[in-house]
């Protein structure tokens, strides 16, 4: 492996625009390629189009460096390119399964300026057997193109620390050679991990990365099945809440205690509103609809998936009960991205519940310090949207925490009961300490305690 390789991305979303910089601050000379005229115009300023803790700095040091170059043209970057990675999206079709045209448009159109010896691969999250088909088409070139799966298992929110120091990485492929020369370019990503860490003034991390060569349909199914094993946890959990809020348990005790078996573990037990994202949702769905094809009934996933739906709805009923009703209370949601650390607000579970409340005669205010614009298309015309938790919060009957940011777990709540008419604390992440809000003379609702 070259010291400097020549990289090309397609696609500028989450996982494309953190392999790109990444990729760039190791010393590769790296293209980004995006459709998206805006997504390019932003990254040429040296700007991030969405947050995302330390990708800026990273963005404004590789485009001074020069290694690091936005285009929308395919032919002068794929052509001088070694590694082609696939990062483009796919979204789910409205009967679940994944839409994988970007997927296949992508792999075309790379086709026609990719040289003998090219390594293509796919970070995109792509249903079992995708790769197959995309070695179909390439087979059908005079040119030898290797291909190999090699899932992204980053997090919005700690995309760059997760990048730097992943648990694993996998690459999968019919040509073993081509898939190791894939984990040397990441290898190379982990020993400049603590000198990129300091650019994008993050702090350092120890985490021992395991390196996994796989064939190629195991490495597309292990990406999949690890969020649905994620996704199954949180519904797992979220179904023993319901029951705990009857029998008069504490779910954060009772996952206390079921999460210190090391078997089992602490992680994604913590009972709540709910995934949502760009992943979870649709890799859950993805995954039922792939079983299908494959004649495999998922049924523990649709059940998964109707838990999760559930979630929202739960919380606006439990919090109804209290209040005596919705109609015409005045009401306060924080947290409209999916997950704290984002300005991401695709199918967030804040703004599912900020509309069901509204739907059910509520008066709605909601704030995100992130997502308010990125929520605003989703959420209906009549809810409101904030500028601040305080302009939020004031005059409420009820606050509904939805997001575990920081400045909401560290809520003020002695001048929240003073600016709020009411005094019911909605905790959709159960993330704040019940009696701390109960010392403040606040009524609190968690999920499942
Ligand atoms: P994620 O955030 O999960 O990485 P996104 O869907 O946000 O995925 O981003 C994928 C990006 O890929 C988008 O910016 C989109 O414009 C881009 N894209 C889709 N198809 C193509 C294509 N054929 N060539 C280049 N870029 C593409």
């Amino acid at each position: 492996m070259r010291q400097s390789e020549v990289i090309t991305v397609i696609g500028a979303g989450y996982v494309g625009l953190t392999a790109a910089v990444l990729f760039a601050s190791v010393g590769h000379k790296v293209h980004l390629i995006d459709v998206n005229e805006s997504r390019i115009k932003h990254l040429k300023r040296g700007k991030s189009f969405f947050y995302e803790q330390g990708i800026e700095p990273l963005i404004k040091r590789s485009i001074k460096t020069n290694n690091f170059l936005p285009t929308m043209t395919y032919k002068d970057a794929i052509s001088e390119s070694d590694f082609v990675f696939s990062c483009v999206g796919t979204p789910d079709n409205p009967d679940g399964s994944s839409n994988l045209s970007y997927v296949f448009a992508a792999a075309e159109e790379a086709l026609k300026y990719m040289r003998p010896g090219t390594i293509y691969i796919q970070k995109s999250t792509v249903p079992v057997g995708t790769g197959r088909h995309i070695e179909k088409l390439f087979s059908s070139s005079k040119n030898k193109i290797d291909y190999v799966s090699n899932p992204e298992f980053l997090g919005e929110g700690t995309a760059i620390s997760d990048s730097l120091w992943p648990d694993r990485i996998v690459a999968g492929a019919a040509n073993h050679l081509a898939a190791k020369k894939v984990v040397l370019l990441h290898k190379g990503i982990s020993k400049t991990a603590p000198r990129i860490a300091r650019l994008a003034g993050l702090e350092p991390k120890k985490n021992k990365t395991e390196y996994y060569i796989t064939n190629l349909n195991s490495a597309e199914l292990i990406k999949v099945t690890a969020n649905a094993f994620l996704a199954l946890k949180i519904s797992f959990a979220n179904s023993i809440a319901k029951l705990a809020d009857r029998a008069g348990a504490d779910i954060k005790e009772v996952m206390g205690g079921v999460g210190s078996d090391r078997r089992i573990g602490a992680a994604f037990l913590n009972a709540g509103r709910g995934y949502g994202g760009g992943c979870f949702p649709k890799d859950v769905s993805g995954l039922i609809s792939s079983a299908a094809e494959h004649g495999v009934d998922l049924h523990i996933m649709t059940a998964a998936s109707d838990v999760n739906s559930s979630m929202p709805g739960y919380i606006a009923a439990k919090a109804k009960e209290a209040l005596g009703g919705l109609s015409n209370k005045e009401v306060a949601v924080l947290g409209l991205a999916f997950k704290a650390g984002t300005s991401d607000a695709r199918r967030s579970p804040g703004v599912k519940l900020a509309n069901i409340l509204s739907r059910e005669g509520a008066k709605v205010t909601a704030y995100d310090p992130k997502a308010n614009s990125e929520a605003r298309e989703d959420l209906l015309k009549r809810v409101i949207l904030a500028e601040s938790a305080e302009a939020a919060i004031k005059d409420k009957d009820a606050v509904f925490i939805a997001t575990d940011w920081p400045e909401f777990k560290d809520l003020d709540l002695v001048n929240t009961k003073r600016l709020m008419t009411g005094n019911i604390i909605v905790d959709c992440m159960n993330t704040l300490d019940k009696k701390r809000v109960e010392a403040c003379n606040l009524t609190y609702l968690g999920v499942g305690c």
